[in-house]
Protein backbone atom coordinates (compact mmCIF):
# COMPACT_ATOMS: atom_id res chain seq x y z
CA UNK A 1 0.00 0.00 0.00
CA UNK A 2 1.49 3.48 -0.78
CA UNK A 3 1.76 5.82 2.35
CA UNK A 4 0.53 8.86 2.39
CA UNK A 5 3.07 11.71 3.14
CA UNK A 6 0.69 12.91 6.01
CA UNK A 7 0.08 9.16 7.19
CA UNK A 8 2.09 8.92 10.64
CA UNK A 9 3.56 5.79 12.27
CA UNK A 10 4.94 4.61 15.40
CA UNK A 11 8.90 5.88 14.67
CA UNK A 12 10.63 7.29 11.75
CA UNK A 13 14.06 5.93 11.01
CA UNK A 14 16.91 8.19 12.75
CA UNK A 15 18.72 10.13 9.20
CA UNK A 16 22.22 10.24 9.75
CA UNK A 17 23.87 13.77 8.37
CA UNK A 18 24.13 13.51 4.75
CA UNK A 19 27.27 14.67 4.24
CA UNK A 20 29.14 12.53 6.84
CA UNK A 21 27.64 9.33 5.82
CA UNK A 22 28.27 9.98 1.96
CA UNK A 23 31.97 10.44 2.93
CA UNK A 24 32.25 7.32 4.59
CA UNK A 25 30.39 5.58 2.17
CA UNK A 26 32.86 6.88 -0.61
CA UNK A 27 35.47 5.56 1.52
CA UNK A 28 34.46 2.55 1.71
CA UNK A 29 34.41 2.33 -2.33
CA UNK A 30 37.90 3.22 -2.69
CA UNK A 31 39.13 1.28 -0.19
CA UNK A 32 37.25 -1.94 -1.58
CA UNK A 33 36.85 -3.62 1.78
CA UNK A 34 32.93 -4.13 2.74
CA UNK A 35 33.33 -6.63 5.57
CA UNK A 36 35.63 -9.58 7.51
CA UNK A 37 35.86 -6.85 10.52
CA UNK A 38 37.82 -3.53 8.53
CA UNK A 39 38.09 -0.10 9.39
CA UNK A 40 35.10 1.18 9.94
CA UNK A 41 33.46 -1.74 11.87
CA UNK A 42 36.83 -1.53 14.36
CA UNK A 43 36.43 2.48 14.80
CA UNK A 44 32.63 1.99 15.46
CA UNK A 45 33.23 -0.60 18.11
CA UNK A 46 35.85 1.73 19.61
CA UNK A 47 33.83 5.05 19.76
CA UNK A 48 30.89 2.26 21.32
CA UNK A 49 33.14 1.19 23.76
CA UNK A 50 33.86 4.75 24.94
CA UNK A 51 30.51 6.06 24.18
CA UNK A 52 29.06 3.29 26.26
CA UNK A 53 31.87 2.97 28.65
CA UNK A 54 32.03 -1.03 27.82
CA UNK A 55 35.43 -2.46 27.62
CA UNK A 56 34.17 -5.36 25.77
CA UNK A 57 31.04 -4.74 23.55
CA UNK A 58 31.76 -5.99 20.39
CA UNK A 59 29.12 -5.43 17.09
CA UNK A 60 27.54 -8.04 14.78
CA UNK A 61 25.02 -8.46 12.25
CA UNK A 62 21.52 -7.79 14.25
CA UNK A 63 20.43 -7.68 17.65
CA UNK A 64 18.60 -11.33 17.14
CA UNK A 65 22.28 -12.78 16.02
CA UNK A 66 23.42 -10.84 19.25
CA UNK A 67 21.17 -12.54 21.47
CA UNK A 68 21.38 -15.93 19.70
CA UNK A 69 25.27 -15.67 19.80
CA UNK A 70 25.02 -14.58 23.96
CA UNK A 71 22.84 -17.46 24.36
CA UNK A 72 26.18 -19.78 22.78
CA UNK A 73 28.61 -18.05 24.95
CA UNK A 74 26.92 -18.28 27.68
CA UNK A 75 26.41 -21.96 27.04
CA UNK A 76 22.96 -21.81 27.41
CA UNK A 77 22.01 -23.42 24.15
CA UNK A 78 19.67 -26.79 24.76
CA UNK A 79 19.07 -25.56 28.43
CA UNK A 80 15.74 -24.32 30.09
CA UNK A 81 16.18 -20.55 30.33
CA UNK A 82 13.77 -18.30 32.10
CA UNK A 83 12.18 -15.28 30.43
CA UNK A 84 9.52 -13.04 29.87
CA UNK A 85 6.11 -12.76 27.99
CA UNK A 86 6.06 -9.37 27.56
CA UNK A 87 8.89 -8.66 24.76
CA UNK A 88 9.56 -8.48 21.20
CA UNK A 89 9.40 -12.05 19.83
CA UNK A 90 12.72 -12.24 18.84
CA UNK A 91 13.61 -12.62 22.56
CA UNK A 92 11.94 -16.38 22.26
CA UNK A 93 12.69 -17.41 18.59
CA UNK A 94 16.46 -16.76 19.32
CA UNK A 95 16.11 -19.25 22.28
CA UNK A 96 13.93 -21.94 20.40
CA UNK A 97 16.16 -21.44 17.66
CA UNK A 98 19.11 -22.22 20.29
CA UNK A 99 17.21 -25.51 20.76
CA UNK A 100 16.57 -23.88 24.55
CA UNK A 101 13.25 -24.39 26.39
CA UNK A 102 11.79 -21.19 27.26
CA UNK A 103 9.81 -20.86 31.02
CA UNK A 104 8.33 -17.91 31.02
CA UNK A 105 7.94 -15.74 34.58
CA UNK A 106 5.05 -13.04 34.70
CA UNK A 107 6.33 -9.38 34.94
CA UNK A 108 5.76 -6.31 37.12
CA UNK A 109 2.73 -4.93 36.75
CA UNK A 110 4.56 -1.03 37.08
CA UNK A 111 8.24 -1.92 35.11
CA UNK A 112 6.65 -4.34 32.92
CA UNK A 113 10.09 -6.14 33.09
CA UNK A 114 10.50 -9.34 34.51
CA UNK A 115 8.73 -10.04 38.48
CA UNK A 116 11.91 -11.38 40.37
CA UNK A 117 9.60 -13.08 42.82
CA UNK A 118 7.66 -14.70 39.91
CA UNK A 119 11.39 -15.75 38.73
CA UNK A 120 12.30 -17.31 42.19
CA UNK A 121 9.16 -19.20 41.75
CA UNK A 122 9.77 -20.25 38.22
CA UNK A 123 13.63 -21.75 39.31
CA UNK A 124 11.80 -23.53 42.80
CA UNK A 125 9.75 -25.36 39.92
CA UNK A 126 12.86 -25.65 37.27
CA UNK A 127 15.89 -26.57 39.43
CA UNK A 128 17.47 -27.33 35.77
CA UNK A 129 16.88 -24.03 34.42
CA UNK A 130 20.50 -22.74 33.06
CA UNK A 131 20.10 -19.18 32.78
CA UNK A 132 17.47 -15.95 32.80
CA UNK A 133 16.68 -14.10 30.30
CA UNK A 134 15.04 -10.84 30.63
CA UNK A 135 14.32 -7.66 28.64
CA UNK A 136 15.25 -4.01 29.83
CA UNK A 137 11.12 -2.93 28.51
CA UNK A 138 11.33 0.09 26.77
CA UNK A 139 14.84 1.00 28.16
CA UNK A 140 13.64 0.66 31.73
CA UNK A 141 15.61 -1.65 33.46
CA UNK A 142 15.11 -4.57 35.11
CA UNK A 143 15.61 -5.13 39.00
CA UNK A 144 19.33 -5.80 38.23
CA UNK A 145 20.50 -6.42 41.90
CA UNK A 146 17.44 -8.46 42.79
CA UNK A 147 17.85 -10.93 39.59
CA UNK A 148 21.52 -11.35 40.13
CA UNK A 149 21.05 -12.22 43.66
CA UNK A 150 18.65 -14.82 42.22
CA UNK A 151 21.01 -16.32 39.51
CA UNK A 152 24.12 -16.64 41.99
CA UNK A 153 22.14 -18.25 44.47
CA UNK A 154 21.14 -21.04 41.90
CA UNK A 155 23.85 -20.85 39.52
CA UNK A 156 21.95 -19.49 36.46
CA UNK A 157 23.81 -17.26 33.88
CA UNK A 158 22.19 -13.87 33.57
CA UNK A 159 21.60 -12.47 30.11
CA UNK A 160 19.94 -8.97 29.63
CA UNK A 161 18.39 -8.51 25.76
CA UNK A 162 19.30 -4.67 26.18
CA UNK A 163 17.77 -4.47 22.67
CA UNK A 164 15.87 -0.89 23.95
CA UNK A 165 19.20 0.14 26.53
CA UNK A 166 21.33 2.23 24.53
CA UNK A 167 22.05 5.17 26.42
CA UNK A 168 19.82 4.29 29.63
CA UNK A 169 22.37 4.59 32.32
CA UNK A 170 22.22 3.10 35.90
CA UNK A 171 24.08 4.15 39.14
CA UNK A 172 26.94 5.37 36.97
CA UNK A 173 27.08 2.57 34.29
CA UNK A 174 25.44 1.52 30.80
CA UNK A 175 22.55 -0.49 31.45
CA UNK A 176 24.31 -3.15 28.90
CA UNK A 177 27.13 -3.51 31.79
CA UNK A 178 24.57 -5.65 33.81
CA UNK A 179 24.28 -9.33 33.76
CA UNK A 180 26.92 -11.85 32.56
CA UNK A 181 25.96 -10.90 29.50
CA UNK A 182 23.68 -8.62 27.68
CA UNK A 183 22.88 -7.80 23.61
CA UNK A 184 21.99 -4.50 22.07
CA UNK A 185 19.63 -4.06 18.90
CA UNK A 186 20.87 -1.41 15.93
CA UNK A 187 17.96 -2.00 13.59
CA UNK A 188 16.86 0.91 12.09
CA UNK A 189 13.72 1.58 14.37
CA UNK A 190 15.69 1.65 17.39
CA UNK A 191 17.09 5.11 18.98
CA UNK A 192 20.79 3.96 17.40
CA UNK A 193 20.88 2.40 14.76
CA UNK A 194 23.34 0.86 11.93
CA UNK A 195 19.96 0.22 9.48
CA UNK A 196 20.60 -3.82 10.70
CA UNK A 197 23.17 -4.21 13.32
CA UNK A 198 23.65 -5.19 17.34
CA UNK A 199 26.28 -5.32 19.86
CA UNK A 200 27.15 -8.42 23.16
CA UNK A 201 28.59 -7.00 25.78
CA UNK A 202 30.90 -9.62 27.57
CA UNK A 203 33.20 -9.26 30.55
CA UNK A 204 36.14 -12.37 31.01
CA UNK A 205 38.28 -12.74 27.62
CA UNK A 206 37.66 -15.93 27.22
CA UNK A 207 33.97 -15.21 26.84
CA UNK A 208 34.73 -12.13 24.32
CA UNK A 209 37.20 -14.58 22.08
CA UNK A 210 34.45 -17.26 22.19
CA UNK A 211 32.10 -14.13 20.91
CA UNK A 212 34.32 -13.75 18.11
CA UNK A 213 35.24 -17.25 17.08
CA UNK A 214 31.28 -17.63 16.79
CA UNK A 215 30.86 -14.38 14.89
CA UNK A 216 32.66 -15.49 11.83
CA UNK A 217 32.31 -19.55 11.22
CA UNK A 218 34.91 -20.60 14.00
CA UNK A 219 37.64 -19.87 12.34
CA UNK A 220 40.47 -17.72 13.45
CA UNK A 221 43.34 -17.35 10.54
CA UNK A 222 44.16 -20.60 9.31
CA UNK A 223 42.43 -22.36 12.34
CA UNK A 224 39.01 -24.24 13.28
CA UNK A 225 38.20 -23.82 16.27
CA UNK A 226 34.15 -24.64 16.53
CA UNK A 227 30.94 -24.70 14.59
CA UNK A 228 30.50 -20.63 14.05
CA UNK A 229 27.59 -18.80 11.99
CA UNK A 230 28.19 -15.47 10.11
CA UNK A 231 27.27 -12.84 12.23
CA UNK A 232 29.66 -9.94 11.20
CA UNK A 233 28.75 -6.14 10.11
CA UNK A 234 29.26 -4.87 7.06
CA UNK A 235 31.56 -1.54 6.75
CA UNK A 236 28.42 -0.03 4.93
CA UNK A 237 26.31 -0.36 8.47
CA UNK A 238 29.35 0.76 10.55
CA UNK A 239 29.47 3.98 8.18
CA UNK A 240 25.68 4.14 8.77
CA UNK A 241 26.83 4.16 13.08
CA UNK A 242 29.80 6.14 13.01
CA UNK A 243 27.41 9.05 10.85
CA UNK A 244 24.67 8.50 13.87
CA UNK A 245 26.91 7.85 16.98
CA UNK A 246 27.93 11.80 17.36
CA UNK A 247 24.06 12.83 17.41
CA UNK A 248 23.12 10.64 20.11
CA UNK A 249 23.73 13.45 23.29
CA UNK A 250 21.86 15.62 21.75
CA UNK A 251 18.96 12.92 20.36
CA UNK A 252 18.80 11.68 23.78
CA UNK A 253 17.96 14.94 25.47
CA UNK A 254 15.47 15.73 22.60
CA UNK A 255 13.58 12.39 23.29
CA UNK A 256 13.75 13.15 27.00
CA UNK A 257 11.99 16.83 25.95
CA UNK A 258 8.98 15.35 23.64
CA UNK A 259 8.65 12.83 26.79
CA UNK A 260 7.63 15.49 28.76
CA UNK A 261 5.53 17.24 26.19
CA UNK A 262 3.45 14.20 26.12
CA UNK A 263 3.54 13.69 29.69
CA UNK A 264 1.96 17.37 30.45
CA UNK A 265 -0.66 17.27 27.34
CA UNK A 266 -1.79 13.91 28.28
CA UNK A 267 -1.90 15.06 32.03
CA UNK A 268 -0.48 12.03 32.75
CA UNK A 269 -0.90 10.63 36.49
CA UNK A 270 -4.30 12.62 36.66
CA UNK A 271 -6.47 9.62 35.03
CA UNK A 272 -7.16 6.32 35.91
CA UNK A 273 -7.71 5.81 32.71
CA UNK A 274 -4.39 6.14 31.25
CA UNK A 275 -1.04 5.44 33.28
CA UNK A 276 2.25 5.38 31.96
CA UNK A 277 5.13 2.59 32.72
CA UNK A 278 6.75 3.14 36.30
CA UNK A 279 10.74 3.56 35.26
CA UNK A 280 12.94 1.78 37.83
CA UNK A 281 14.28 4.13 40.88
CA UNK A 282 17.84 5.30 39.89
CA UNK A 283 17.69 5.31 36.39
CA UNK A 284 18.40 7.61 33.81
CA UNK A 285 16.12 6.69 31.13
CA UNK A 286 16.92 6.74 27.53
CA UNK A 287 12.78 7.35 27.19
CA UNK A 288 13.43 4.97 23.48
CA UNK A 289 9.99 4.75 23.90
CA UNK A 290 6.38 6.74 24.52
CA UNK A 291 4.01 3.58 25.84
CA UNK A 292 1.06 4.54 27.68
CA UNK A 293 -0.97 1.78 29.37
CA UNK A 294 -4.87 2.44 28.76
CA UNK A 295 -7.46 1.19 31.84
CA UNK A 296 -9.08 -1.60 29.65
CA UNK A 297 -8.76 -3.44 26.27
CA UNK A 298 -11.60 -1.86 25.09
CA UNK A 299 -10.39 1.89 25.55
CA UNK A 300 -7.49 0.84 23.78
CA UNK A 301 -9.60 0.02 21.07
CA UNK A 302 -11.12 3.53 21.06
CA UNK A 303 -7.85 5.10 20.77
CA UNK A 304 -6.87 3.07 18.11
CA UNK A 305 -9.80 4.14 16.52
CA UNK A 306 -9.75 8.26 16.90
CA UNK A 307 -6.05 7.86 15.56
CA UNK A 308 -6.47 5.67 13.04
CA UNK A 309 -9.55 8.26 11.85
CA UNK A 310 -6.65 10.77 11.81
CA UNK A 311 -4.44 8.95 9.81
CA UNK A 312 -2.23 8.25 12.96
CA UNK A 313 -0.69 4.52 13.70
CA UNK A 314 0.89 3.90 17.04
CA UNK A 315 2.25 0.21 17.98
CA UNK A 316 0.66 -1.95 19.98
CA UNK A 317 3.93 -3.26 21.62
CA UNK A 318 4.27 -5.97 22.87
CA UNK A 319 1.49 -8.01 21.28
CA UNK A 320 0.46 -10.14 22.21
CA UNK A 321 2.26 -11.73 24.86
CA UNK A 322 4.78 -14.89 24.43
CA UNK A 323 2.61 -17.12 26.31
CA UNK A 324 0.02 -16.50 23.13
CA UNK A 325 2.43 -17.35 20.31
CA UNK A 326 0.89 -20.49 18.39
CA UNK A 327 4.02 -22.27 18.80
CA UNK A 328 4.16 -22.00 22.80
CA UNK A 329 2.49 -24.36 24.71
CA UNK A 330 0.72 -24.82 28.02
CA UNK A 331 2.48 -21.59 30.15
CA UNK A 332 0.57 -18.68 31.33
CA UNK A 333 1.56 -15.34 32.24
CA UNK A 334 -1.89 -13.40 33.52
CA UNK A 335 -0.19 -10.05 34.11
CA UNK A 336 1.60 -9.81 30.87
CA UNK A 337 -1.41 -10.77 29.17
CA UNK A 338 -3.41 -8.83 30.61
CA UNK A 339 -1.47 -5.63 30.13
CA UNK A 340 -0.97 -6.89 26.44
CA UNK A 341 -4.50 -5.91 25.51
CA UNK A 342 -4.09 -2.33 26.74
CA UNK A 343 -0.70 -1.00 26.17
CA UNK A 344 0.39 1.28 23.01
CA UNK A 345 3.40 2.94 21.97
CA UNK A 346 2.47 6.49 20.85
CA UNK A 347 4.34 8.16 17.80
CA UNK A 348 7.66 9.17 19.07
CA UNK A 349 11.60 9.55 17.61
CA UNK A 350 13.77 12.46 18.32
CA UNK A 351 13.35 14.23 15.00
CA UNK A 352 9.48 14.77 15.65
CA UNK A 353 8.31 18.18 15.10
CA UNK A 354 6.90 18.80 18.77
CA UNK A 355 3.26 20.10 17.25
CA UNK A 356 3.09 15.79 17.16
CA UNK A 357 2.83 14.59 20.56
CA UNK A 358 0.61 17.81 21.02
CA UNK A 359 -1.94 16.74 18.31
CA UNK A 360 -1.71 13.58 19.23
CA UNK A 361 -2.09 13.71 23.09
CA UNK A 362 -5.55 15.71 22.34
CA UNK A 363 -6.90 13.12 20.37
CA UNK A 364 -5.68 10.19 23.17
CA UNK A 365 -7.75 12.72 25.71
CA UNK A 366 -10.36 12.79 23.75
CA UNK A 367 -10.96 9.06 23.11
CA UNK A 368 -10.64 8.27 26.69
CA UNK A 369 -12.79 11.10 28.19
CA UNK A 370 -15.53 10.45 25.01
C1 LIG B 1 14.36 -5.25 18.15
C2 LIG B 1 14.41 -6.28 19.21
C3 LIG B 1 15.17 -7.47 19.09
C4 LIG B 1 15.79 -7.91 17.78
O1 LIG B 1 16.71 -7.05 17.25
P1 LIG B 1 16.98 -7.08 15.66
O2 LIG B 1 18.17 -6.17 15.53
O3 LIG B 1 15.77 -6.53 14.99
O4 LIG B 1 17.28 -8.48 15.28
C5 LIG B 1 15.25 -8.33 20.18
N1 LIG B 1 14.61 -8.06 21.33
C6 LIG B 1 13.85 -6.96 21.48
C7 LIG B 1 13.18 -6.72 22.79
C8 LIG B 1 13.70 -6.05 20.42
O5 LIG B 1 12.91 -4.98 20.57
Amino acid sequence: MEQDKSSVFVTEAALPPEETFLEHMRGILRSRQFTNHGALVARLERQLRDFLGLPRLDVCSNGTAALQLAIRVLGLNGKKVITTPFTYVASVTSLLWENCEPVFADIDPGTLCIDPVQVEACLEKHPDAAGILPVHVYGNACAVSELAGIAAARGARLLYDGAHAFGSRLAGKSLLAYGDAATCSFHATKIFHTAEGGCVVTHTAEEENRLWLLRAFGQRGEKYFCPGINAKMSELNAAMGLSLLPEMPRRLQKLARLAAIYDEALHMGSSPLLRSVQIAPGLAWNHAYYPIILASSRLLERVLAALAAQDIHPRRYFYPAMTKLPYIHNQSCPVAEDICQRVLCLPFWADMPESLPLRVAEIVRKAIEA
